[in-house]
């Protein structure tokens, strides 16, 4: 009798879903159709811009790119055509939880007199300042001590409660013990980490499979501090995993399909992250000619962030200012023998309203790169890096309906890439400053 009853409920909720889903299928609207005229387009791939391009958007992804093509009747035209239309830029270095720190005392501040929650506040505002100036994909590359805060913040993007790029995100960093602050506390107090302490092979495959448990999409680990100048004029640094270590971080992180980015500014610890097998470089300032070699040889990405080093290098005084130089010529190096370099920044190490982060473009190009390799390096070369080159790094048929306009030409002056002008993440516009 009971399980009758109970059947007959089952039934009944059943016929009613399905009758939902049928009504839901039934009144589901088109998807909305729109188009972009672009005086310019520089599509990310091309070796020079398309003249007068029209892009047919439907939903969130680009439908055609169509040189002098008119769009189809009653489709609204976005007209742009004293503009340079540009894939949406990509950052592939930031810090979202973090407001500057050219000082450890910056640094200490955040993570002793805020909560988590307020840096998580502050880090929706942060997304919205980067997609604001035309970075609509971040690979956000460790929380600084606010655990796994930046899953929240792609949540809420994703789930469209706030505003801001696309990210793939590492949560919180690993160092062994006591090689990252804040430190020089009494050992009477605990204080937060900036990173999560992990030593032993053991310990760092478990904090591996962690993160990624609680939504990492990269596994970043800082394989060197201290950075000082040799006899040899090379910048070295104390490595901080045993190669045993390092090598735990990147077979695990592989071994789970996913990918280990590795902070590496001396020498050494940047030849300590090549014997281990980390996927991209981050900084790099102390590469050596046969590192570049071999970067080059094995695919290897490098991610130079210079706007930063830049930034704090008077701050931080001692040897910063001359690791600018030094970074300088690696960079030279590095773009003559073809190594992967990739558009990132490390905003957060400096403040999100203070720089643009379309700074780093200007770097590049006078360090040697063409205006329009500097662009490749924060459009199509970092989807490359993100593992996204199916949904975006340039504007094409079947990619996300995501760009960027400037009013003046970028491969004339690169600068112009820090006054964008309009702004479209997945077929919504941002920002439209050019009626
Ligand atoms: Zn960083």
């Amino acid at each position: 009798m009971r399980t009758s009853l109970r059947s007959g409920i089952v039934l009944a909720l059943l016929a009613f879903c399905g009758g939902c889903i049928c009504a839901q299928q039934a009144s589901a609207p088109a998807p909305k159709r729109v188009a972009v005229r672009a005086g310019h387009l520089i599509d990310g791939k091309s070796d020079t811009p398309v003249a007068n391009a029209l892009i047919l958007i439907e939903g969130n992804k680009i439908v055609s790119v169509t040189p002098g093509g008119s769009a189809p009747a009653g489709v609204e035209v976005i007209d742009l055509p004293n503009a340079t239309v540009l894939p949406g830029l990509v950052d592939a270095h930031t810090h979202v939880l973090l407001q500057g720190d050219i000082t450890a005392e910056d640094y200490d501040k955040q993570l002793l007199k805020q909560s988590i929650p307020y840096r998580a506040i502050l880090a929706a505002r942060n997304a919205q300042i980067a997609l604001s100036h035309g970075f609509t994909a971040l690979r956000d590359l460790e929380t600084e001590g606010a655990m796994y805060a930046d899953v929240d913040v792609k949540k809420a993007i994703n789930d469209g409660e706030i505003t801001g790029p696309h990210m793939q995100v590492a949560t919180r960093a690993m160092t062994p013990t006591g090689m990252y602050g804040p430190l020089g506390y009494s050992w009477e107090i605990r204080i937060p980490q900036g990173v999560q302490y992990v030593d032993g092979a053991e310990e760092i495959r478990k904090a591996v499979r962690e993160q990624v448990m609680y939504g990492a999409d990269w596994i970043k680990y800082y394989s060197d501090h201290g950075y000082f100048y040799g006899p040899d004029g090379v910048l070295h640094s104390h490595v901080n995993f045993t190669d045993e270590e390092a090598r735990a971080i990147v077979e695990e992180t592989h071994r789970i399909g996913k990918k280990v980015a590795a902070h590496a500014i001396g020498s050494d610890g940047i030849a300590a992250a090549l014997r281990a097998g980390a996927d991209t470089i981050e900084h790099g300032d102390g590469l050596t000619d046969p590192q570049v070699e071999e970067m080059a040889r094995r695919g290897i990405y490098w991610v130079p962030t210079i706007a930063v080093g830049a930034y704090v290098a008077n701050g931080r005084a001692g040897n910063w200012p001359k690791m600018v130089e030094t970074e300088k010529k690696a960079f030279q190096l590095a773009l003559k023998k073809d190594v992967k370099i990739v558009m990132g920044t490390d905003a957060g190490g400096f403040d999100w309203r203070g720089l643009n982060e379309a700074k780093e473009f200007e770097y590049y190009v006078n360090y040697g790169m063409t205006p329009m390799q500097a662009i490749r390096s924060g459009t199509s070369a970092a989807a490359e890096l993100l593992g996204w080159t199916d949904r975006m790094g340039s504007v094409e048929a079947g990619k996300w309906a995501d760009l960027v306009a400037v009013s003046g030409d970028p491969l004339k002056d690169i600068a112009e890439l820090q006054r964008v002008k309009f702004v479209m993440k997945g077929g919504a516009v941002i920002k439209n400053e050019l009626h």
